[in-house]
C-alpha cells in the first residue's frame, strides 16, 4: 500500500526511483582512562586522524572539482579549516591532557561544548553551521575507531547510485558532492534544516530533495519504489501505477518545458510590444559566471561579495579584491558586472564577531552592510579602492547595501572621493566615473527614493530585506516565514515609490531581491514599471519567456487597480488571475 510523507521542499522537481537507504553508523563513544604516559601518545593518535579526515576531503575537492560551483568548494573549504580550528583541536588536546582520557571521548567532550555555544545563538543560520562541527567531527572519530584510509565511505563509491533515491540521516556536504557525480535521482534526509549547506548544495545541484522527514528510517525499506516531489516536499512510497503515470507525466511536461526554454539562451528579453527589458544574473563570485553563462550571455545586477570576507579573520586587501573583481568581469566578456560592497553581519557573517565580542540580539537591526562599513573607514577603502580600479577595465557598477538616510550616502561620497585621490597619487588606473547606485532595502530608503536617486546613477530594490524590515519579520526565521509575503499592499507601496523616483529623476532601477526570480511576480512587476530584473541564474529563461510572451501597455494598465487593493491576500488571488489571463 502506498504511503504519503512530508517534509520540507530545499530543491524542485520530481524525482521516481529506487530507494538507498544510507544510514551512517556513528561509533559509541566510551570514556576511558588511560596511562599519564600514555598522554602524548593519544594526543598524536588525534592529530593523527585529523590530518585523515583532512586527506579525506582533500580528495574529494579534487576528484570532484571539475564544475564546482563556487558554493561547494566553499564549504568543503569550511571543513578543511574547521579540522585545523584551535578552538577543536586545542580544546581536545587539553581534555586529553587534564582528564587523562582517550581521545574520542576528548573529541566529543569538546564538540557538545562547541554545539552548545551554537544552540544558544539567536541566529537561526549560525544554529545551523553547528551541522558543519557534527560533520567535521564525526568524520574524525571515524578516522579514530577505523584505521581504514579511505576516501568516502565505501557505500557512496562506484556507480551503483545511479538513479536512486538516497535516504539519509543526514548528508555533508562532501557526501552531496560524491553523490552527484554519481547521478542520483533525489535525496530525502530525516535531519536538516533549509539553511542547511546540504539544502543550499541541493539547490545548487538541481538534485530534487526533502528534508526533515521524521522517521523515515522506519518508513522506507531499501529498493521501495519512491516519488520524490522537492517543490511540494512530499513523498510517496511504493506508489499505485495510478501516481507513477501522472508523475511520470508531469516530469516529461517539465523536461519539455525546460528544453524548450533553452531555446530562449542568448537571445534578447523583449516585450511584445517591442520594450527591451535588462536581464541579469546573481552571482557570489567569479565562479558563479560560469553557471550564469549556462543559462544567458548576460551581465550581473547583483554581486554579492561577502563570501570573499566570510570564514576568514581579517577583511580581504585591496589588491587580492581587484584580482578577484577582474576575473569575474573578465569571465563576463563585455557584460556589465554590478558590485555590491560588503554587507556583512546578520546572516552574512565574518569569523571575527564570532570570536570576539557578544552577538548582538537582533542583528539584522545591527551593525549591518553599509553601517558596518562606515564604522572601519580604514578596511572599506580596500574595496572601494578595488572596485574603481576594476572599472577600469571594462563596464562596472559600484552598488551599496542598506542604506537608511542620505546622510549615509554623503559620508560614502567623501570615501569614494578619498579613494580616488588615493589612487591618484599611487599611480593606479581607475575609472573616476564608475556609475553609483543604492539598493534600496529598508523602508526608510524607500520612503526617501527620490533624494537617495537624485544623487545616484541607478538605484536597485532588494526585496528579500525590504520585505523582513517592512513586515517586521525575521527572514531566516522558520517560525514567522509565513508572513513573509511580498505581495504585502505596503511592501509593493514602497516598490512602486521607487520605481517612479527612478522614472522622474530618469536613472535606472532594477530589483534584485528573490522576487525577481519567482517567475509569479514577472507580470506584476512589468506592469508596475519595473524594466531591470536581476535574478538567480536558473530563473534566467523562465522570467525572460514570461518577459517576451508579454505586451507591457496591457500589464500596465491592469496592474495599476491591483495596486490599490487592500490586503496581500485579495493581492495574490489578483495577480493569479492576471497570471493566468495572460499566460
Ligand atoms: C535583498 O535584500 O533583496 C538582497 C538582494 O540582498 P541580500 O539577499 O543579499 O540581503
Ligand atoms: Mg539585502
Amino acid at each position: 500500500m502506498s504511503v504519503m510523507l512530508n517534509g520540507v521542499g530545499v530543491s524542485k522537481g520530481i524525482a521516481i526511483g529506487q530507494a538507498h537507504v544510507f544510514y551512517r553508523e556513528r561509533p559509541e563513544i566510551l570514556e576511558y582512562a588511560i596511562a599519564p604516559k600514555r598522554i602524548e601518545h593519544e594526543i598524536a593518535r588525534f592529530h593523527t586522524a585529523r590530518a585523515q579526515a583532512q586527506k579525506q576531503l582533500e580528495a574529494i575537492k579534487l576528484k570532484f572539482s571539475t564544475d564546482l560551483p563556487h558554493d561547494i568548494s566553499n564549504f568543503i573549504d569550511t571543513h578543511l579549516l574547521m579540522i585545523d580550528d584551535p578552538v577543536l583541536c586545542d580544546g581536545t588536546v587539553d581534555h586529553i591532557r587534564h582528564r587523562v582520557c582517550n581521545a574520542e571521548w576528548a573529541l566529543q567532550s569538546q564538540c557538545d561544548r562547541l554545539v552548545k555555544v551554537f544552540d544558544e545563538m539567536n541566529d537561526p543560520y549560525l544554529k545551523t553551521r553547528k551541522d558543519d562541527i557534527l560533520h567535521v567531527v564525526q568524520r574524525i572519530q571515524r578516522c579514530l575507531a577505523s584505521d581504514t584510509d579511505a576516501d568516502a565511505p565505501e557505500e557512496l563509491q562506484g556507480d551503483h547510485l545511479k538513479g536512486r533515491i538516497i535516504v539519509a540521516d543526514d548528508l555533508t556536504p562532501a557526501d552531496t558532492l560524491i553523490i552527484r557525480h554519481q547521478k542520483i535521482a533525489g535525496f530525502i534526509t530525516e535531519f536538516g534544516g533549509p539553511l542547511s549547506h546540504t539544502a543550499i548544495l541541493a539547490r545548487n545541484l538541481g538534485i530534487p530533495a526533502i528534508i526533515g522527514v521524521r522517521n523515515v528510517r522506519q518508513l522506507i525499506q531499501a529498493n521501495d519504489w519512491l516519488i520524490l516531489d522537492g517543490a511540494q516536499g512530499m513523498l510517496v512510497v511504493e506508489p499505485d501505477d495510478h501516481s507513477l503515470r501522472h508523475f511520470r507525466d508531469l516530469q516529461k511536461d517539465e523536461k519539455r518545458r525546460q528544453r524548450n526554454l533553452f531555446g530562449l539562451k542568448n537571445k534578447p528579453a523583449i516585450t511584445l510590444d517591442g520594450k527591451r527589458i535588462n536581464l541579469h544574473g546573481n552571482i557570489d563570485g567569479p565562479d558563479d559566471v560560469r553557471t550564469l553563462r549556462q543559462y544567458d550571455h548576460t551581465g550581473v545586477g547583483l554581486y554579492r561579495t561577502e563570501m570573499l570576507f566570510m570564514e576568514r579573520n581579517e577583511w580581504p586587501g585591496e589588491q587580492e579584491q581587484f584580482e578577484v573583481y577582474s576575473r569575474a568581469l573578465r569571465a563576463l566578456k563585455g557584460h556589465p558586472l554590478t558590485i555590491r560592497t560588503a554587507d556583512l553581519g546578520a546572516d552574512k557573517e565574518m569569523r571575527d564577531t564570532l570570536q570576539h565580542g557578544p552577538m548582538a540580539h537582533n542583528p539584522a537591526l545591527g551593525l549591518r552592510a553599509i553601517r558596518r562599513c562606515l564604522r572601519e573607514p580604514h578596511l572599506f577603502m580596500h574595496q572601494l579602492k578595488a572596485i574603481l580600479r576594476t572599472a577600469a577595465y571594462g563596464p562596472v557598477n559600484m552598488m551599496i547595501p542598506m542604506f537608511t538616510c542620505v546622510s549615509e550616502l554623503d559620508q560614502v561620497l567623501v570615501l569614494i572621493e578619498r579613494a580616488k585621490n588615493e589612487l591618484r597619487a599611487e599611480r593606479k588606473r581607475f575609472n573616476p566615473n564608475m556609475p553609483l547606485g543604492a539598493m534600496i532595502e529598508v523602508p526608510a530608503a524607500a520612503l526617501s527614493a527620490m533624494s537617495f536617486a537624485k544623487k545616484l546613477d541607478f538605484l536597485s530594490i532588494g526585496t528579500n530585506d525590504l520585505i523582513q524590515y517592512t513586515l517586521a519579520m525575521d527572514r531566516i526565521d522558520d517560525e514567522v516565514s509565513h508572513l513573509f509575503k511580498p505581495l504585502h499592499p505596503s511592501v509593493l507601496k514602497l516598490i512602486d515609490m521607487t520605481l517612479q523616483a527612478g522614472e522622474k529623476t530618469g536613472i535606472d532601477v532594477s530589483l534584485c531581491g528573490e522576487m525577481a526570480s519567482d517567475p509569479l511576480y514577472t507580470r506584476l512587476l512589468l506592469g508596475m514599471g519595473l524594466h531591470s530584473f536581476s535574478v538567480q541564474a536558473g530563473s534566467l529563461l523562465e522570467v525572460k519567456h514570461i518577459i517576451n510572451h508579454s505586451h507591457l501597455g496591457q500589464l500596465t494598465s491592469h496592474v495599476r487597480p491591483i495596486l490599490e487593493l487592500a490586503t496581500a491576500d485579495e493581492i495574490e488571488v489578483a495577480v493569479d488571475a492576471m497570471n493566468r489571463q495572460f499566460v
